[in-house]
This record gives structure tokens, sequence and C-alpha cells, in this order.
């Protein structure tokens, strides 16, 4: 079990691979923007305004770089555009750089996309709703391993009785207590297993309908995808760096609005098809050793020798 810690998780690999599938479009570059490619604007905050019901709102966005964020030229005209469609005045060039700039947004909120999005039958927006699902699924089954862990844990010390139990140990050599708690971890997977077949019941038909809808996929399609309030965004949409990222402030309730965005079937299949945990072993390494069971044991420990 030593070597879950230098190994890629399979849950870290499925978040990233998501990401890149459906989030991310842009790539990192390093450089400073010049200004014929990009517009400086003193962004102070974004406002999401929900096509469906007509609420909008808020968040606050950090102000680094002396509050000043680079836009491509191609997310000003977008701009532009949503400004136009929410019947807003789009500030004049010169007002950019010195008057706080809302940065608005359209996509529908929470509520609506329950109601409209999310019992599609449309194949596009279907295939999204259903990788969404898998990766909620995906995500869903390595927390729970990771709290029914802790919990074995800690029945194994509820029935500990004397100090002795212990301390017959070297609880002082770490590898030591490691390797004793994962004994005692590896002896109580009981709740891990049905997590597991549970998380297998749930994902082998969104797998198996995921894998019927992209046999008859174009190539590419737009449909809306998921995006969380909290998450940074880049103001260009070639590539992003640190000029261009607008960090929402720390405070920022993370809240998930829905965009129409461009999926391509290459990276979708990359996600479907990623091996996901298959195994007890897989999902007991993939949630890994939890350094808060140390502390566990030695309370437990000094709690007995008082
Ligand atoms: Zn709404």
């Amino acid at each position: 079990m030593a070597e879950n810690n230098v190994m890629t998780k399979i849950t870290d690999n499925l978040l990233k691979v998501y990401d890149y599938a459906f989030l991310e479009g842009a790539t990192y570059g390093f450089y400073k923007p010049n200004d014929a490619m990009y517009v400086g604007v003193r962004m102070t905050e974004k406002q999401y305004n929900c096509p469906g019901c007509g609420k909008s709102f808020r968040v606050k966005i950090r102000n680094d770089n002396d509050g000043i964020l680079y836009f491509s030229k191609s997310r000003i005209a977008e701009q532009k555009k949503i400004y136009d469609e929410l019947d807003m005045d789009f500030p004049a060039d010169w007002e950019l750089m010195e008057k706080p700039y809302t940065y608005q947004l359209s996509g529908y909120c929470a509520d609506c996309a329950a109601e409209k999005l999310l019992a599609s039958e449309e194949w596009g927006q279907r295939i999204n709703n259903l990788c969404h699902e898998l990766y909620l699924q995906d995500m869903l089954v390595s927390d729970k391993a990771k709290q029914y862990m802790t919990d074995a844990v800690e029945r194994w010390l509820s029935g500990i009785e004397s100090a002795d139990e212990l301390t017959r140990f070297d609880l002082a050599n770490p590898e030591i207590l490691q390797e004793l708690i994962w004994i005692m971890v590896l002896s109580d997977t009981e709740a891990c297993e049905k997590a597991l077949q549970e998380y297998r019941d749930r994902v082998q038909p969104i797998l198996y309908e995921l894998k019927e809808l992209l046999e008859q996929a174009t190539p590419a399609w737009k449909a809306y995808v998921a995006r969380s309030s909290s998450l940074p965004e880049s103001m260009s949409d070639g590539e992003y760096h640190e000029y261009t990222l607008a960090f929402p402030a720390d405070d920022t309730v993370g809240q998930d609005f829905y965009f129409r965005k461009n999926v391509e079937k290459s990276r979708v299949e990359m996600f479907v098809s990623q091996h996901r945990i298959a195994s007890i072993q897989e999902l007991l390494a993939d949630a890994g050793f939890q350094e808060k069971w140390i502390d566990m044991v030695m309370d437990k420990a000094n709690e007995l020798l008082k």
C-alpha cells in the first residue's frame, strides 16, 4: 500500500480529463499580453443572467494586477453582443480601463437547468448530462470511501480497552503505525465494498448509453455544460495566463450555471474511456491514507494512558 502516494490517483486523472473535455478550451501561455491582441479592462464583478427565469446573480472579482484584466478582442466582441441582448449600453473604449466593468454572462441557473436541460432527450445535451452524472459518481465513490475508511479506524479504536493493545506496537515509528492502521482498515471494508457495488450499478448503464450515443454523434456539437461561479475564468478565448484569469473573491458561493459550449467528440470519448475504479483495492488506494488517522490513534493511546 506504500506505493499509493506516488501513482496518479484514478479520480485525479478523471477530474483532469473531465475538465479538458468540458470546461477548459484554452491552453496556458506565459507571456505578457500585447495591445494588438488584448484590451485592458478594469473588471470588478461578473453578473450571471438566467434566460429562463430572468434572475441575475453577482460575483465580486479579486483585485489582482492593479484591477486590470486582459480580454482577447473576440471576448470584447462577445461582451458587446451580450450587453446588446440585455439591452445595456456597452462602455466606450476609454472607459474600459478607467471605470469598474461588470462582465455579463448568459447562463441557465440550476433551477431552470433542472427543468429545461437535464431532462433533454436531444442527443448532444443527453451526452453532456450523462458525462456530468458520471463525473459526479466518480467523485462520490471516492469521497464515500474516505469517510467509510475513517469510520473503520474509529470502530477499531472504540473496541480497544487497554493502552497496551496499542503501546505493544512501536507507535513512535511512523511506518509501523501506518502499517498497523492499514491492516485495520483492510480488515473492515464492508461499507466500501457496498459503495463500490452501488457505484458500479449507477455507472454501468450510463457508460452503456454513452457508448451508444457516441457511436452516432457528429465530431462536435453544441450543448449546455455546468460551470461553477467559484471557478476562475479566462477572459481570452485562445489561451490563458495570469493577466487574463478572473478569480472570484474568496467568499464567493459556488453555484452552477449552464452555458452553451462547443464539445468535441474525441475529448468526450477520452473521458468516457478512462480507466475507472474497478476493484476494492483500487478504491482503497485511490481514497488513500489519511494523516488524521495517526492523530486518532495517538489520541486514543493518550486517553488510555491517563
Ligand atoms: Zn433561472
